[in-house]
């Protein structure tokens, strides 16, 4: 529709005399504007840098580590090092982008009575040890963390950003003008924990992706159904943190079998799931 539009400008030079407003640059940009509008309104443009990514990560980090009083960082390195090793494989799957951008750095926070892990925009992971002690196996964890790096990855937090702007805002980002005080706003309602505040698409996104890394780990991809079982299983206890950044419908857990069933992968081996190691791991905290 839009290339017509061009071409028959084009070729009826004359028309233009008839309609001086419409130069062929107010044609492009309104082209532009159109396609942009319709983009913005149906997919999940990010209008921030990846660099914003990286800036809000590094400040929430340090915001993170000099709150010791919220944040307990678990001192034993060894156990860092294990949850580490799991994430770097993770990140070998030919879909992880930015696995030279963002620094992908594992910390373990001590509070067992807090099953969660986060990930702050820009790839720094938290895991309580609470979570970790609730799993049974390395592949529940990997499906996790999977699903945490995805959240990094996919841009989840400054997509949300870009979205609380408003279509105009955006556009008028979009089309080069300079920044005005709605981004500022926007940045400054996206601080902290609000930063994490992830919605269910976004949920069922880290998740289908969290599927896909896992296809090139030696890891059961669909493990992650063993931390929607488990979390179901408890009804609430310790998970207040977990629901405020990550909602969990019922659809999660089958859209995950869903997957299984796609893809066509038998039940697991002892293997792909590890739990002989893991149970180790939880020993060792
Ligand atoms: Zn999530």
């Amino acid at each position: 529709m839009f290339d017509n539009k061009n071409r028959n400008h084009e070729e009826s030079k004359p028309v233009r005399t008839q309609f001086p407003v419409f130069t062929a640059w107010t044609v492009r940009a309104g082209t532009r504007l159109v396609m942009l509008t319709l983009f913005i309104a149906c997919s999940s443009i990010n209008i921030f840098p990846v660099s914003q990514d990286q800036s809000l990560g590094a400040q929430f980090d340090k915001e993170i580590r000099a709150d010791k009083k919220e944040y307990r960082i678990l001192n034993n390195p060894k156990a860092r090092d294990y949850v580490q090793d799991i994430v770097d494989r993770i990140l070998k799957s030919p879909e992880v982008k930015y696995r030279s951008t963002f620094p992908y750095k594992v910390e373990l926070l001590d509070d067992d009575k807090t099953v969660n892990a986060f990930a702050t925009p820009g790839g720094y992971i938290y895991v309580y040890t609470g979570l970790i002690k609730m799993l049974d196996n390395e592949a529940s964890l990997a499906g996790v963390l999977g699903h945490e790096i995805a959240h990094a990855e996919l841009r989840h937090s400054t997509s949300r950003m870009t979205k609380s702007l408003g279509l105009q805002t955006v556009t008028e980002l979009a089309l080069g003008k300079s920044p005005n005080k709605n981004v500022a706003l926007a940045a400054n309602a996206f601080t902290g924990l609000g930063l994490l505040k992830n919605s269910r698409d976004d949920e069922d996104e880290a998740d289908e992706f969290s599927f896909k890394y896992l296809q090139s780990t030696p890891w059961y991809p669909g493990a992650i159904q063993y931390f929607f079982e488990k979390v179901k299983g408890r009804g609430g206890s310790g998970l207040e943190e977990l629901f405020s950044t990550h909602p969990l419908p019922e659809s999660r857990l089958e859209n995950t079998r869903q997957r299984l069933r796609e893809a066509n992968i038998p039940p697991p081996t002892e293997v792909q799931l590890n739990s002989r190691a893991y149970r180790e791991f939880k020993r060792s905290l």
